[in-house]
């Protein structure tokens, strides 16, 4: 069996029982349900579950329905390297794959942290064998391996002329954001999974190191990515799940929220 676990969605390599806890949820950033460790399989959830493709903002959102484990959706950006696949989700479909093939495929998964690894491989390897772009930092987290899977290292990353990844730590060690110049209507977004959280007016974004233990990240982390993001042109900012997106005056959105941040923890 390939465990996968109901709080997180984490998929793991081939074994014959579950793991007796999940890392992830036991982890302090997360948290083991009230009922206890629980474990699923993809085949048992694709019976339960269905593969949402919705648009969310400008973008193609992935998700599942009815919600599961975190729940994030994911994102398909069309770009100058073929359609990329932002963050992941547990659940893969013949119906998911088939719509994904007819609008090109998935040449890329990036993902911005090991919450969202969920059934990456499994998507990649339904996909044809899509690259998958992780942080070296956050390696330790990886349950499935796979080949398909390459590590990027230091604080940022090209993946195309339009297409940067950047390291903003704080949530994980080597928690990442893309900054995308080639979205739709001639837009420049940040996907921003965790690692800026935006909040519930969609006009903000904090720092967390756990979201639902209401963790803040240190404020030096939130520094470092000031600096990191200063220069960048930002209009819309996609966070990690449905309708949960700053569209419009992001940089704006982000400075000021760093400013309120800094401030709110003492800085
Ligand atoms: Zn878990
Ligand atoms: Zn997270």
């Amino acid at each position: 069996m390939r465990p996968m676990c109901t709080t997180c969605g984490t998929q793991w390599d081939e074994r014959p029982q579950p793991p007796d806890h999940c890392p992830i949820c036991s982890d302090d950033r997360q948290y083991v349900a009230p009922t206890g460790q629980r474990w699923t399989t993809h085949e048992e959830l694709a019976t339960t579950h269905r593969v949402r493709i919705e648009r969310d903002g400008d973008l193609l959102g992935i998700g599942i329905t009815p919600a599961f484990a975190i729940p994030q959706r994911a994102l398909v950006l069309a770009t100058d390297i073929g359609n990329v696949l932002w963050d992941c989700t547990s659940l893969v479909t013949p119906e998911a794959v088939d719509a994904l093939a007819a609008i090109g495929g998935i040449d890329v998964i990036a993902i911005s942290h090991p919450h969202f690894y969920s059934a990456m491989v499994e998507w990649s390897d339904a996909l044809g064998g899509s690259r998958i772009m992780l942080h070296a930092d956050d390696a330790v987290w990886i349950q499935r391996t796979s080949p398909a899977i390459e590590l990027w290292h230091g604080d940022e990353h090209s993946l195309s002329p339009t297409l940067h990844l950047y390291r903003c730590a704080g949530h994980f060690p080597g928690s990442c954001l893309l900054h995308w110049t080639g979205a739709p209507n001639g837009r420049h977004v940040i996907l921003a999974g965790d690692t800026l959280h935006v909040t519930a007016d969609r006009r903000h974004v904090t720092f967390m190191y756990s979201v639902p233990n209401y963790v803040p990240a240190h404020p030096d982390h939130v520094k470092r990515t000031r600096a990191r993001l200063a220069d960048l042109p930002i209009d819309d900012i996609y966070g990690f799940t449905w309708g949960l997106n700053v569209i419009g005056d992001g940089r704006a959105a982000l400075d000021a929220s760093i400013d309120r941040y800094l401030a709110a923890v003492g800085h």
